[in-house]
């Protein structure tokens, strides 16, 4: 026979949904939790004022017990609002009646906090409504000032049940206020992290490449901007702007998808440079952008050279036949007078030079 864990059941029993399709789960079962605790603190309550021999704060807690019971139970077949609007109204009334009979000194008027701050938290938008009630509240417990803070209590609770009272009721408002602020602050921070990764992801998305996963032209600019603007001119840099040859005949004779192919593995060339520091970005179609930082023009022309020849290397298989692509490179130093327009205006002529001149060669 299958055993049931009581406080399993007791948990789904707590956090069954709402009615309403439409209403967040979190905020009825906080509501759930806070009768609950209301509930237990009313029966503690009893007993403290059976000690102190006052039937009368006994009975009027043992009708509460009962109405809030109610109120519970109806949280299963209520909207949130219609719950949480009757908790109020019944937690308004129970501290009045409270403070009239028993006095100001037991701390009963506290309980207003957990009133506004459930409102607060609570998703309702209407922020109006929310403002008006914290100010009504505010008004309440000053008229309870007012009316009680001086006069004497109706029951004349013994010092002894009085200190038990306010000790319970400091920890019933500490927990009631955490649990409130506990959930709706997992909540927030959970949404937060959620927006910071998503946030992330279309930044990634907004840099990258869709084809080869190398970044965007965009990105490229950003990049040079930011080093141009936190090197001052200190180490400078090289870059480098290629293009595929011959491209539009791999695409004519092999296919889009073949062309396709050969985006990609030079792109994996290219990413692979990223661990000796070099920069890389596609510019446009078939064209990359090679940014080498603190190198000279010759020190990038030696790395440049490898490159080249592990793209003439790459071999790509098609309507049964093997090719090869070369590609042809303008290589240039950062020139911090004229500036980055100039620059890569500079490096474009060189790659149209290269190709004038036979491509497949790095033109510096
Ligand atoms: P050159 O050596 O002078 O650069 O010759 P080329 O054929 O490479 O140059 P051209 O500018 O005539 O052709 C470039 C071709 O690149 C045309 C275009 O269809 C192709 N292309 C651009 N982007 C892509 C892409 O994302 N995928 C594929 N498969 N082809 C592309
Ligand atoms: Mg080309
Ligand atoms: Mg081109």
């Amino acid at each position: 026979m299958k055993t049931q864990n009581p406080f399993k059941n007791f948990a789904a029993f707590i956090g069954k949904d709402t009615i309403a399709e439409n209403e967040s789960k979190k905020l009825i079962v906080v509501v759930r939790i806070l009768i609950l605790s209301i509930i237990c603190y009313f029966i503690m309550n009893i007993f403290l004022c059976n000690l102190a021999l006052e039937i009368g704060g006994a009975l009027m807690y043992i009708i509460f017990v009962i109405f809030f019971v109610g109120i519970f139970a109806l949280s299963y077949y209520c909207r949130s609002f219609t719950v949480i609007c009757i908790f109020t109204i019944g937690m308004i009334i129970w501290i009045y009646l409270t403070i009239h009979y028993m006095g100001w000194n037991i701390g009963v008027q506290h309980f207003l906090m957990v009133l506004l701050v459930l409102s607060f938290f609570s998703v309702y938008k209407q922020h109006l409504a929310k403002i008006i009630f914290a100010i009504l509240l505010c008004a309440f417990r000053l008229f309870l000032f007012f009316m009680y803070s001086s006069g004497s209590s109706n029951l004349h609770l013994s010092p002894t049940a009085e200190n038990g009272l306010q000790i319970l009721n400091t920890i019933t408002i500490f927990w009631c206020i955490s649990v409130i602020v506990f959930v709706f602050s997992n909540d927030t921070r959970e949404l937060e992290s959620k927006l910071v990764d998503y946030n992330n992801k279309l930044l990634l998305q907004a840099n990258t490449d869709t084809l080869t996963g190398l970044y965007n032209r965009r990105k490229a600019m950003v990049y040079m901007e930011n080093f141009i603007k936190n090197d001052l001119g200190e180490s400078g840099f090289s870059l480098c702007i290629c293009d595929i040859d011959f491209f539009k005949k791999v695409n004519d004779n092999y296919g889009h998808d073949v062309g396709d192919e050969v985006l990609v593995k030079i792109a994996e060339i290219f990413r692979q440079e990223k661990k000796s520091g070099t920069f890389a970005a596609r510019w446009g179609g078939e064209e990359f952008l090679l940014v080498f930082p603190s190198c000279n023009g010759d020190d990038a022309y030696i790395q440049l050279e490898r490159i080249r020849r592990s793209i003439k290397k790459l071999e790509f298989n098609a309507n049964d036949t093997t090719f090869g692509v070369t590609m042809t490179y303008g290589l240039t130093e950062y020139d911090y007078h004229n500036g980055l327009t100039a620059t890569l205006k500079e490096a474009d002529e060189k790659l149209y030079i290269g190709k004038e001149n036979g491509r497949d060669r790095i033109v510096f």
